[in-house]
């Protein structure tokens, strides 16, 4: 591990790091999409995407770079509904929805109750819909809005990491008992729940990465997670590449995410999944990116371990190394 940890990472030094926002608009989302998953029932359907346009998150996590599609103030009553109607236009028919927010589906500050009604009623078509917020905002929020919504809930997450003491530099203000006691709650009440967890965080060596990411999958099964979702750690918020620049940060390596995700679906737990978004930034070999892509895509939907790739740069992967 790297001994040189004694920068103050808190809300002032990582905004301070941050460079401009896009410009957004808060009628409109940002992005949507759809893309195939493997569902719950294991079957492989189409998924859309909304990433709505949204008041910036309350919190400030290191590694976050959400914030470049957010608004600085809350966005008005009723804009909220106004993007999803919009985007659904856009969208072809599925039966599975994610509406991301770049942020906390249940905070108030960024999407109000007072719009859950109208937005349960234009999710009504859906099998299934999907949000995302931070564990410590699960609560009688979560399951008023359950109430209201005829598709099945289910939320995802950030444990990011069971390295607690970089967990604390992450600046995610959440302990693990925070996770699992949400996690707990939402399983009481009927809620699936998924983890979002990031392989080799800053202060971590490429081995390091890889066995604190499977052990992060280990406690969020354990806790009652249904799906776990890996996510290389990449640099470009500001406070991320000030680490890169400070040796105490490096993106992990594309082998890595392959063994991690081979060690989750081994365990026959749950679904996990590889976040595959720019995985270019993960190999710096050129013979084999495409068919480690193809095959991580691959892994994902039938949730099976395929044969590895045989590659030169297999040599040179230093996760391989178990020197911890
Ligand atoms: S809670 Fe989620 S959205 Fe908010 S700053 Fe942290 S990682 Fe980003
Ligand atoms: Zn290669």
């Amino acid at each position: 591990m790297n001994e040189n940890r004694d920068q103050v990472i808190d809300d002032r030094w990582i905004v301070s790091k941050r460079g401009k926002k896009n410009a957004v608009n808060p009628r409109k989302p940002y992005a949507w999409l759809v893309e195939k998953e493997c569902t719950v029932s294991g079957v492989i359907e189409d998924i859309a995407i909304i990433f709505l346009t949204n008041r910036e998150c309350s919190f400030h996590c290191l590694m976050c770079d959400l914030w470049k599609n957010t608004t600085d103030m809350a966005v008005p009553p009723g804009a909220i509904p106004e993007q999803i109607e919009w985007a659904l236009d856009q969208l072809p028919d599925v039966r599975h929805l994610k509406i991301y927010n770049s942020g906390s589906f249940f905070d108030e500050r960024a999407i109000t109750s007072a719009d859950y009604n109208k937005i349960a009623s234009l999710l009504s078509s859906f099998e299934t819909v999907i949000v995302e917020s931070h564990p410590k905002l699960i609560g009688e929020k979560c399951l008023n809005f359950r109430k209201m919504l005829k598709p099945d809930l289910q939320v995802a997450l950030g444990l990011e990491t069971v390295n607690t003491e970089v967990l604390l530099k992450l600046n995610k203000q959440m302990t693990l008992d925070d996770f699992s006691t949400a996690v707990r709650y939402l399983k009481q009440n009927e809620i699936l729940s998924r983890a979002f967890i990031l392989l080799r965080p800053p202060f971590l060596s490429e081995p390091e990465g890889i066995v604190w990411a499977e052990r992060s999958i280990d406690f969020a099964f354990s806790s009652g997670v249904e799906c776990c979702t890996v996510i290389p750690v990449r640099p470009g918020n500001g406070a991320m590449d000030q680490l890169m620049n400070n040796g105490d940060f490096t993106p992990p390596d594309i082998h890595s995410l392959e063994t991690v995700l081979e060690y989750g679906i081994g365990l026959k737990k749950g679904r996990v999944f590889a976040d595959t978004w720019d995985l270019s930034l993960f190999s710096d070999c050129a013979k084999c990116l495409d068919k480690r892509t193809t095959r991580i895509v691959e892994i994902n939907l039938n949730q099976k371990i395929t044969d590895r790739i045989d590659c030169i740069c297999d040599t040179y992967h230093t996760g391989s190394v178990q020197s911890i």
